[in-house]
Parts: structure tokens; sequence; C-alpha cells
């Protein structure tokens, strides 16, 4: 988005603003500027950021700007929540690449991708059964994915979950044109069971774990 189109007086639901470490995904280890927005329609049953259901402060799209540029790093994420229910992510992500940031996002994959900018760095998930949200996922979304860029992250409670997403990654194709991530559920599948898994299949997919969650195992927010 032309940054000369940005509508300066949006205003964003905010959760949590705060520097970390970026804890997922290929872009795991790298320091990073969270944006956390408020609300999310699904109820994951693994669910680690129910506290970015409710509550929050609105901000204006300056603040949140002034407050993530103050960080001083060049990448930051945006996420929830399911930052996507949210008109003002919009603006958000425009002017964040305007500034010249990376820019990361964290979705559900149940809400429409596309008006997303494709330089934005999708990180989408897929709802397993053991979500109880599976029904919601989109699937034209995957066609909305850049390819070589963008990421399909499933989160797995157990074998059921494990057997869905490797029939998905590969009657859809996925691992040729995305990385795939393949994350226990913290605390309900141990990764040295998914890693045996993965190996014993041979599947061309990259285990994924909580790398914050490691570092920081006490912290719940702002980590
Ligand atoms: S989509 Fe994300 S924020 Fe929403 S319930 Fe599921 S895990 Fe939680």
């Amino acid at each position: 988005m032309d940054s000369q189109t940005v509508p300066k007086k949006s205003v964003l639901k905010i959760n949590e603003i705060y520097l970390s470490l970026q804890g997922e995904s290929t872009w795991a280890g790298r320091p990073c500027a969270f944006v956390r927005l408020t609300g999310c329609s699904l109820r994951c049953s693994w669910c680690d950021t129910a506290y970015a259901f409710y509550g929050g402060k609105d901000q204006g799209l300056e603040e949140v700007l002034e407050k993530v540029k103050s960080f001083g790093v060049g990448l930051v994420e945006i996420t929830g929540g399911e930052p996507l229910e949210q008109e003002g992510v919009y603006p958000l992500m425009g002017s964040l690449l305007a500034l010249g940031f990376g820019v990361l996002l964290e979705t559900s994959g149940a809400v429409d991708l596309g008006r997303v900018p494709r330089e934005v760095v999708k990180i989408m998930d897929i709802k397993c059964p053991g979500s109880g949200e599976e029904a919601r996922n989109l699937w034209d979304n995957l066609g909305k994915l850049v390819p070589g860029q963008d990421e399909v992250k499933f989160v797995l409670k157990d074998r059921a979950d494990y057997d869905y997403a490797r029939a998905v990654v590969e009657k859809r194709g996925l691992a040729g044109p995305f990385t795939v991530l393949f994350s226990p559920s913290h605390e309900e599948l141990e990764a040295v069971v998914l890693s045996e898994w993965i190996l014993k299949d041979r599947l061309p997919v990259r285990l994924n774990l909580q790398l914050h969650k490691y570092i920081w195992p006490s912290e719940t927010r702002g980590r």
C-alpha cells in the first residue's frame, strides 16, 4: 500500500506491544517487535494467548508506529488473537512496509488473506481436529500465499493430528512451495515423539518449537 493512502486516524485495539526474540517459524531467534491485537473468534483447545481474547487498549496508528520504531529493530510481527479481525490491521501493515520494516503476520487461516499485501510474510495456521476449529480452515487461502516466502503451520496435539497434517501436506503439495512447520502443542505432545514420527516418514517439514517458551519458561506475556 502506498503510504499516501494510509488513513492517519486508524485505531487499533492493542493487547500488547513488546520486544522479544521471534519464537517460531524460520524467523525464530531474530530480535523482533511484536504487536498483539486483541480479539479472536476461534477457541482452539490449546490456545496459549487466551488473554488476548478481550481487553486491550485503543491506540492510534501513529502511536503504534512510534512504539514499534522505538525498539530499533527492523523486523515486526503482527499477531493476536487473530489480527485480521480488525480493520485497522490493513493500514498498520501498509505503514510498516512503507517505513521499511520486514513484516510477519501470524494468522489462524480462518480469515481471507486477499487484502494482505504480498510483501507481508504470512505464517498461516491450518487447524487440525485436536484444536476443535478444523471447520474454520479457509482452504482458498492456500492459493493466496506467496510461494518461497510464506509459511504454513500445523499445531499438533496427538497422533491423529499428525496423520491429518501429513495427509493435508501430501494431498495439497504444500512442502514444495512453502516451508511447512509442524509444532507440538506445548505440554500435550512431546517434541521427541513428533521428531521420531517426522523422521520415520521422512517428511519434508520443519519441526517448529516455540523458542521463547524454552528461554522464558515462566513468562506467559510479553515474551
Ligand atoms: S486462532 Fe490463535 S488466538 Fe485464536 S483461539 Fe486459536 S490459537 Fe488462540
